[in-house]
Formats: structure tokens, C-alpha cells, sequence
């Protein structure tokens, strides 16, 4: 089911719901970075490929 809490476009995750939501109750963020300075530097770490 959609979590209106957490938008999200990413429809090649499994979690990603067509209504542009994710359907999950919580989601880990994280980054790729030593010093994340913009949001290209962060990943959704609960990302799932379908
Ligand atoms: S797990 Fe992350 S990438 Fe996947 S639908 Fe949810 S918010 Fe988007």
C-alpha cells in the first residue's frame, strides 16, 4: 500500500508504487560520498530492483 509520507519516482523499485509513492512503512537514506554537499550525493538504500 502507498506511504503518502515518502514521494518518491523511482519506477524501477520494486517498493515504488505507480501512484508515485513508495509503499513502504520506512526507508534508509544514505550516501555514496565523504562529503555529501547536493542531493545527487544521497541513495535511497531501501531501493530494490523489481
Ligand atoms: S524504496 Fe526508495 S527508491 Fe524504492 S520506492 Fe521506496 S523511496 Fe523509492
Amino acid at each position: 500500500m502507498e506511504n503518502k509520507a515518502i514521494h518518491c519516482s523511482v519506477s524501477q523499485c520494486a517498493n515504488h508504487c505507480a501512484s508515485g509513492y513508495c509503499s513502504l512503512n520506512t526507508v534508509s537514506i544514505g550516501t555514496h560520498e565523504a562529503n555529501p554537499t547536493q542531493c545527487q550525493c544521497v541513495d535511497c538504500n531501501s531501493f530494490c530492483i523489481k
